[in-house]
């Protein structure tokens, strides 16, 4: 077992975001949290990288991450890419990569790190040198999921990688997300896209107002009738 939450809530002031969610990452698996806008899913992945404070159990190798501050838990290998994308835009790609491997000092491993990451998206070898700011969104989002693999993650955290990008560009995102889990790195990602979602995940949990409700492989809940037409508009 990878990662462990058990109970795991977190409210703001008054408002209950998640309401004693439970769910396991096993080492290498693939594991996708779908849930409308407003779930809590963003609110999960800030739990678990101790952005945001939580009650319950985390535990991460069998050791709780309750008690360490964030980037201590980037330490532990875990390396979250938020929603939003968090880049600085006034900076180059390869300055916004490089920031990934900050806490890094084993020099030749970072480069190698970074030959990985120019083989999963090309386009961010030839724009090394070009500001973030005038990439794409599509191509911004490879910068995120780039510098996040520069902490050179056991378990990688990604917050709603599809949003706001063409269909295109979705597909070769996924498919590289695919490509990192199958060098041996474990996923959870919090998506909305559910189609795309239960393509590439292993399994899926499905967190509506702030609580799991669903999960299993992605084989059970892509026949699930209320997934269907909850999520997937079929009728
Ligand atoms: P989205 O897909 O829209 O990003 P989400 O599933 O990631 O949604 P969260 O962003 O985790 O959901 O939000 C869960 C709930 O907590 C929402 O009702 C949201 O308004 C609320 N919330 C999130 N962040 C804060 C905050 N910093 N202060 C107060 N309420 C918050």
């Amino acid at each position: 077992m990878l990662l462990e939450v058990r109970e795991l809530s977190v409210a703001y002031g008054k408002a209950v975001a998640l309401e004693n969610v439970s769910l396991e990452v096993r080492a290498g698996e693939f594991v996708a949290v779908l849930g409308p806008n407003g779930a809590g899913k963003s609110t999960l992945l800030k739990a678990i990288s101790r952005a945001q404070p939580s009650s319950g159990t985390l535990r991460f190798r069998g050791e709780s991450l309750q008690p360490l501050p964030a980037h201590a838990v980037v330490g532990k290998g875990i390396c979250h890419c938020p929603e939003g994308r968090r880049l600085f835009p006034e900076l180059t790609v390869i300055k916004n990569l490089m920031l990934g491997a900050w806490l890094r000092s084993d020099r030749a491993a970072v480069e190698a790190d970074l030959d990985q990451v120019h083989r999963l998206f090309p386009v961010l070898k030839e724009r090394g040198a070009q500001v973030v700011g005038t990439l794409s969104g599509g191509q911004q989002q490879m910068v995120a999921i780039g510098r996040a693999l520069m902490g050179r993650p056991a378990l990688l955290l990604l917050d709603e990688p599809s949003v706001g990008i063409a269909h295109r560009l979705k597909v070769e995102i996924f498919d590289a997300i695919k490509r990192i889990q199958a060098n041996g790195t474990a996923i959870l990602m919090a998506e909305q896209d559910a189609q795309s979602a239960l393509r590439v995940a292993d399994r899926v949990y499905v967190l509506e107002h702030g609580q799991v409700g669903r999960s299993g492989s992605s084989a059970e809940l892509g026949s699930d009738d209320y997934i269907r037409q909850a999520y997937l508009g079929v009728n």
